[in-house]
């Protein structure tokens, strides 16, 4: 039987129960290698190529996307640097201008030891890629909605440019995963998670995945992954897995919480703007409706008081980077995940020092606005 609900997938597919044991939940494979002479069928060998836990993580990540291969990672940023492994020198890859800075510091790293170039292009607009698209142009890199802007790219749009020039694009799903967005379905040729955040759901992982269709891109990816060595361990594989089974409940309730926060810090006179793809005052938010399931768990918001002072009272809200976790977590990007960008083009892009991002967690709503709203 085909499973097409998004929950049964995410707690069935690769998730058989155990066949020797008929333990419900498998196994964790703790083992780095095998002994060849105790099967029949050789499948595994050494566990930085072949191993039943990761194997299992990949094939649910894969499912959740309809796609037909997803390959782990040990992080997010191990991902996108096996997705960037195509490139050769003289290469470009045109991005979102505001990424993550960890994506930024990837980017600097190939310019400087591969000799592959990047620029920033405002895709909110995709026909301005037209003209920034020249013939070195091998890949576009998407985030959307965009990390901490929340602006809203266009994929399908995108992906149909791209198509016509025989460019790959990356879509980084990780602020709404494959509950939230499909962007293979629109087009993409990779979609890029980092695992760290809502796919493990819990803040105590790291990890990363890309997942595609194509045959060939297969064949290269896994002799990467196998060859760099990059993967996840059979542990941290393990509680991917378990953090996947209630990724849809968890999202739906970071939406939902995240929808009456929005609400709540648009009306608060402490607020100079709120940004967030579910209000109507967001200027994309017909497309954001059209691409997106719902408006994800992430809000940014321009705070006119002492941005220190309100991250240090709250109780909470961690002061942390990173997202997409059960705890509410809050950051001011300029200071913290935005850093390694340089400041003149922090501000030229809207990422001000007023600028912060909250992480909505999915603690009981009441509890959150009594928070903020003590401490705004
Ligand atoms: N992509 C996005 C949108 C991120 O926010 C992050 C990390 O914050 C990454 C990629 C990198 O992932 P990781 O920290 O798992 O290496």
């Amino acid at each position: 039987m085909e499973f097409k609900g998004f929950n049964t997938r995410a707690i069935h597919v690769g998730q058989k129960p155990d066949k020797t044991t008929g333990a419900v939940v498998p196994p964790i494979y703790l083992t780095s290698t095998y002994d060849q002479n105790q099967v029949d069928e050789l499948k595994y060998f050494y566990s930085r190529g072949e191993n039943p836990t990761r194997f299992s993580l990949e094939e649910t990540i894969a499912s959740l996307d309809n796609a037909k291969y997803a390959l782990a990672f040990s992080s997010g940023q191990a991902a996108g640097l096996a997705a960037m492994s195509f490139l050769k020198p003289g290469d470009r890859i045109l991005s979102v201008d505001d990424v993550y800075g960890g994506t930024y510091n990837l980017f600097k790293s190939q310019r400087e030891e591969k000799n592959v170039e990047f620029e920033f292009i405002d895709m909110t607009k995709p026909d301005n890629l037209h003209e920034a698209i020249k013939s070195d142009v091998r890949l576009i890199w998407i985030e959307t909605p965009t990390n901490p802007l929340l602006k809203i790219i266009d994929i399908e749009a995108v992906c149909k440019i791209a198509r016509s020039r025989n460019i790959k694009v990356l879509v980084d799903n990780t602020f709404l995963t494959s509950y939230l967005q499909n962007p293979l379905e629109l087009g993409a040729d990779f979609v890029l998670y980092s695992t760290t955040k809502y796919f493990s759901g819990h803040l105590d992982v790291i990890g990363g995945a890309l997942v595609f269709n194509d045959d060939e891109t297969y064949e290269k990816l896994k002799f990467y992954q196998t060859t760099a060595g990059a993967v996840p361990s059979p542990f941290d594989s393990w509680i991917l897995s378990r953090g996947l089974k209630t990724l849809g409940l968890r999202m739906d309730k970071h939406v939902e919480n995240a929808l009456s926060i929005a609400d709540f810090l648009e009306k608060s006179p402490k607020v100079e703007k709120v940004i967030y793809p579910g209000l109507k005052s967001h200027p994309q938010y017909e497309l954001a409706k059209k691409q997106m399931r719902k408006p994800g768990g992430i809000i940014s918001f321009y705070y006119k008081g002492d941005i220190a002072a309100f991250m240090k009272n709250l109780e909470l809200f961690s002061c942390a980077v990173s997202l997409g976790g059960v705890n509410s977590l809050i950051e001011c990007p300029a200071l913290m995940t935005h850093r390694p960008i340089p400041r003149e083009e922090r501000l030229r892009q809207g990422i001000s020092d007023s600028l912060i991002r909250l992480s909505v967690g999915i603690e009981d709503i009441d509890d959150l606005i009594k928070d903020l709203e003590n401490h705004l």
